[in-house]
């Protein structure tokens, strides 16, 4: 009997556990069954304390490498009203050649096909453990604050000194049809906080008073221009926007004594925090010194360097569906920002048009063609022949 696994029914049964961030609700045990009978030893790392707690897993076939992982998320972003759906977000129903529920794109049916894609190269290849590793990391605090999910593995893997050849974190990255972007890179992301200081007093004295709005207007003048540079060959412009300006200040015959602001840098690889760090200071001083900066940075800038691993993955695309995939850096931040500290990593899965939305579903033919794809993928990797 062969012990291929089906993607289209594991991604039915991966969407039926109710999994919405950062719960795991059982599918990162469903996983392990799916994984111990094929030789996968499992490591479930729990971290974060009571409501904070989040399960994940680390698992791994063979100890040589290349050690080729495959990275993703269970949990799910909330239904919002289930009345407005018109099917059962967590039924994993399939009908007019589509399956549905919340996570069938982002992406619970990544997983399955990932899964389904090594079952199907282990039947051939049972000799894998002589030349190479496959492992996953699966967690299930992707979609909230992200903080005891795979930030915590990465780190977890580093002090084991684990080794991972590279990585396919399996979001959907494309756009409108199978195969049309890989991702390579994402640009980072910077959050500063500006409180200024000035002299409260009487309107008609402004002689008296010093108004900080007026030193707030000039340090963020160059904002309005929105973007920091012209982009680089894979990476659109850096920008600056400004997310509030708050003086709380309901008097009008009271000049406020301080005012505080937000601002959010999109930035790619021209920048790091160090250097947008000194640009702001430099241009906050010039106004006035009397000011507080803050900052935080969640997701530095990378960009995935190892030809190797894209061009495996840009091929078997081809190969499969026939189609050339871009290469891109757009979007918001993902899982990959913690992963590239570990090993070079690229983003493909499905396509993501009705991720986070009501109904969100997948093309069952497009589930078949990912599974094929990482299937390919695995055999050029490893440069084992496929039977097809
Ligand atoms: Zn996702």
């Amino acid at each position: 009997m062969s012990n291929i696994l089906k993607p289209v029914e594991l991604t039915s049964a991966l969407i039926k556990c109710r999994s919405i961030t950062p719960t795991s609700a059982g599918s990162i045990d469903l996983i392990i069954s799916y994984l111990e009978p094929m030789g996968f030893t499992c490591t479930k790392l729990d971290f974060g304390q009571g409501d904070e707690k989040v399960e994940n897993l680390y698992a791994r076939l063979g100890s040589l490498e290349p050690n080729i992982c495959f990275a993703g998320h269970v949990d799910v972003v909330p239904t919002g009203d289930e009345k407005s759906w018109s099917i059962d977000p967590f039924g994993g129903e399939i009908k007019k050649g589509k399956i549905w529920g919340r996570g069938a794109a982002d992406m619970k049916s990544g997983i399955a096909a990932f899964i389904a894609a090594v079952s199907e190269f282990l039947e051939i290849n049972k000799n894998l453990k002589d030349y190479g590793s496959i492992s996953f990391i699966i967690t299930s605090d992707e979609e909230g604050k992200a903080i005891n999910g795979t930030k915590k593995v990465v780190e977890w893997l580093i002090n084991k000194s684990e080794k991972i050849s590279g990585c396919i974190v399996g979001e959907p990255t494309n756009v409108n049809q199978m195969g049309d972007t890989i991702k390579i890179g994402r640009r980072g992301s910077f959050t500063g906080s500006l409180i200024v200081k000035g002299i409260q007093g009487h309107v008609g004295y402004p002689d008296l008073a010093e108004n900080p709005i007026n030193s707030l207007l000039k340090m963020l003048e160059p904002f309005a221009k929105i973007y920091l540079d012209k982009g680089t060959n894979e990476f659109q412009p850096s920008s600056v926007m400004i997310t509030t300006i708050d003086v709380n200040n309901d008097a009008n015959n009271v000049i406020p004594g301080e005012v505080k602001a937000k601002f959010n840098i999109r930035f790619n690889t021209l920048h790091s925090v160090a250097s947008l760090k000194s640009m702001l200071i430099n241009q906050f001083d010039a106004v006035t010194k009397n000011y507080e900066f803050d900052y935080f940075c969640n997701a530095e800038p990378f960009l995935t360097s190892d030809e190797e691993l894209k061009s495996t993955l840009q091929n078997a695309i081809t190969k499969v569906v026939n189609v050339n995939p871009k290469q891109s850096t757009t979007g918001g931040t993902s899982d990959a920002r913690f992963i590239t500290k570990l090993c070079p990593v690229i983003e493909f899965g499905l396509v993501g048009k009705t991720m986070h939305k009501i109904d969100e579903n997948v093309e069952v033919d497009d589930i078949i063609k990912l599974t094929s794809i990482y299937n390919k993928f695995l055999h050029n990797y490893f440069r084992v022949k496929k039977n097809d």
